[in-house]
């Protein structure tokens, strides 16, 4: 029997394991180091003004298809905003997060090393949760991106389980 998650337990999960923790220093917020690549100096640039532990949804939807140029500690800053933000009234409805961030977890062959990187601050805990949270996605009725995405929400869920 599949066991449901309800986004209650869910919303409760994500708080307990994805504490908010301080941004990370500029030198070490990006992928790529400082001067080396225009991506992530523009992405370090736009978020300079987030200096806090929590990001807005406005800075979430401004950042969220720059997501691969996070640093594996910018990645473990940014996702208790982004999980939180996941399922709010205004995320259902945008869909656009959440899809960008199914795309990131579930990376092509060629990428697979650089996300592993990416998520390498994450403990196993959080790996679970993410994992739960994509189930929550693709099995609920609730959730916008059940059926559509699943394909790729499959494709994620099977490449975390291997981290
Ligand atoms: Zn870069």
């Amino acid at each position: 029997m599949i066991k449901k998650v309800d986004i209650k337990d869910l919303n409760q999960r994500i708080k307990q394991n994805f504490p908010y923790v301080d941004k990370p220093e500029d030198s070490e917020l990006c992928f790529h180091e400082k001067g080396t690549c225009w991506k992530c100096d523009d992405l370090r640039e736009e978020l300079a003004e987030c200096n806090g532990q929590k990001l807005t949804g406005a800075s979430i939807r401004d950042i969220h298809q720059e997501m691969s140029r996070l640093s594996a500690k910018g990645w473990r800053w940014m996702l208790p905003s982004l999980l939180r933000y996941s399922l709010t009234q205004e995320s259902l409805q945008n869909q656009s997060e959440v899809e960008f961030l199914i795309y990131e977890l579930g990376p092509a062959p060629e990428y697979i090393d650089e996300t592993k990187q990416r998520l390498s601050c994450l403990n196993d805990n959080q790996i679970a949760c993410l994992i739960e949270f994509l189930k929550w996605c693709r099995d609920s009725e609730g959730s916008p991106w059940a059926g559509y995405f699943n394909k790729n929400i499959n494709r994620a869920i099977k490449f975390l389980v291997k981290i």
